[in-house]
């Protein structure tokens, strides 16, 4: 008799003729024969993990793990593999990308430009002639470290003949070939690259996108399954979408979603007259109505506009507009709110740090986690004045793209609690394991050196898995694998620990699980 049945009869016969020491309750589910980073506080690393109903009951050897389960027990060998948590985003804009999903070709860790072509032209070849072709951002013209740079007209025409076809770089760029430029009265003679207006102003692909037919319900619906699915297939087991949608809410009560979603309270204070209702509306909601798989959870990502961070300012932000947002941040404190603030720039910080300290004194913040979001540049002095409130950083994926040189050793050092995210889908790529490779190696996709400060593999795992956890007041959930959390957990290809970090973007996860379902697993 091998070790496997003997232990599979323990279960059946537990109660017979197993001694005690043995005997366990069957489980549903055992991993097994892992490299299992459980990432709790010791980052203990097992073999094996017995779940029970969606959670974690035990883990340890694959000996030991082997003793709960029984003839019904669901085994899953993964044969020497590493597994890590779930991995969590904290700043993405999910609808967004559902939206156009069916048209989408995507250069997530794509380093050459040849498998970019290549992308576009399978993605061409797979729709009909006549239909819209995009990639919605997530990308920069460095990354091709074959041949960086843009795409020309007769690339473009090349890989789409058929096709109208865009490729959006961030808000101010846009390459298109001759069936789109057409399509919108431009003349293809000038060339593939349009220069959007203003950062903000989206143009010229609004055009291009008011040019495409609205997809269908059915549609939308199929594109919420598949983006869903394709978070899955990167390692994503739960995302902060910034924004509110009916169809996801929808979708959610059907039953439990395969990412975990938060979704911000729609409130839009644009001048001091719309704060004001804001506030009120604030004040009379329900903070924080995550259920364990979605749920409206805060605030986010610009309290009040008018105090919106892009570019450095030589002199402060004016007095009134942080009056106002003082309001609405003291109604965020009194109802119990999160914030998750978009602050790019350090004089921002310490202006909004000024701000918040005052709102402190009033209505106490210290036990709520504000998250400053960006952050690509913040002083030692700030982020020590964040810490003492009782807040948290968000590092986010777009950061790599803008080639941000962020001080991630002062923040790591620090002791504040900060989380990783990516600010997916236009500004960023949401795959995670591209976040990991550029803070541990300091590299873009294209391998250029963009940090001059990086984090340990420990450190930037624990923030795309258990920071993100305390940031939304999920850290008895979920964010490692200890009894009593959510299985939520990822089965990867290589060992993200042990990978040359150039190396990390390239992991690709095998299996994925949710809650003790498995909601992704990789074609053999
Ligand atoms: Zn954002």
């Amino acid at each position: 008799m091998n070790l496997k049945s003997l232990r599979v009869g323990c279960g059946i016969l537990a109660a017979l003729i197993c001694p005690a020491s043995l005997a366990q309750q069957p489980v549903d589910t055992v991993v097994t024969n892992g490299k299992i980073l459980t990432v709790d506080a010791n980052f203990r690393v097992v073999q094996a993990l017995a779940i029970n109903g969606g959670r974690i009951v035990a883990s340890g050897t694959s000996a030991e793990m082997a003793r709960y389960a029984g003839p019904n027990t669901r085994i899953i060998d993964v044969q020497g593999a590493t597994v890590i948590p779930g991995l969590i985003d904290n700043h993405f804009h999910f609808t967004r990308a559902v939206d156009r999903w069916h048209q989408q070709a995507r250069f997530e860790g794509v380093d050459s430009r040849r498998e970019a072509l290549r992308i576009l032209a399978a993605k061409a070849a797979s729709l009909k002639p006549g239909e819209w072709v995009m990639v919605q951002g997530g990308w920069t013209p460095r990354q091709f470290a074959d041949a960086p740079g843009g795409f020309t007209l007769a690339e473009l025409d090349g890989v789409a003949p058929k096709n109208p076809l865009f490729v959006q770089e961030s808000y101010s760029q846009v390459y298109a070939n001759s069936l789109a430029l057409k399509a919108v009265g431009l003349n293809p003679a000038d060339g593939a690259r349009r220069s959007a207006a203003g950062l903000v102003s989206f143009q010229p692909p609004m055009a291009l996108y008011d040019a495409m037919p609205p997809a269908s319900s059915a549609q939308l619906d199929q594109n919420l399954t598949d983006y869903m699915h394709e978070l899955n297939s990167t390692g994503l087991t739960g995302v902060y979408s910034l924004g509110q949608s009916k169809y996801l809410t929808e979708r959610a009560a059907k039953g439990p979603l395969p990412v975990r979603l938060w979704e911000t309270l729609p409130v839009f204070a644009n001048d001091p007259e719309s704060a004001t209702k804001a506030a009120a509306i604030i004040e009379r909601s329900r903070p924080n109505q995550f259920d364990g798989q979605y749920g409206i959870f805060g605030l986010a990502e610009t309290l009040y506009r008018p105090f919106f961070d892009l570019a450095p300012r030589k002199d402060p932000w004016p007095a009134e507009i942080m009056n106002d947002y003082a309001k609405l941040a003291t109604a965020a404190a009194r109802a119990g709110f999160h914030i998750h603030e978009h602050v790019i720039n350090n004089s921002a910080v310490t202006d909004l740090l000024d701000t918040l300290e005052n709102v402190n004194k009033v209505q106490p913040i210290g036990k709520l986690r504000w998250t400053i979001g960006h952050v690509y540049d913040i002083s030692p002095a700030n982020i020590a004045r964040a810490k003492a409130l009782g807040m948290t950083l968000g590092v986010h994926g777009a950061a790599m793209q803008a080639g941000a040189h962020m001080p991630l050793r002062k923040i790591a050092d620090s002791g504040i609690v900060f989380g990783l995210g990516t600010d997916a889908t236009i500004v960023s790529h949401y795959s995670p394991f591209v976040t990991l490779g550029w803070v541990v190696s300091g590299l873009d996709v294209g391998r250029n050196r963009v940090l001059d400060e990086t984090l340990t593999r420990e450190e930037a795992l624990i923030a795309h898995t258990r920071s993100n956890a305390y940031l939304f007041f999920q850290e008895n959930a979920l964010g490692s694998l200890e009894v009593g959390k959510q299985a939520d957990l990822v089965v990867l290809d290589r060992d993200y620990m042990t990978v040359p970090a150039p190396d990390i973007k390239r992991i690709k996860p095998t299996l994925t699980m949710v809650g003790g379902r498995v909601v992704f697993t990789a074609a053999k």
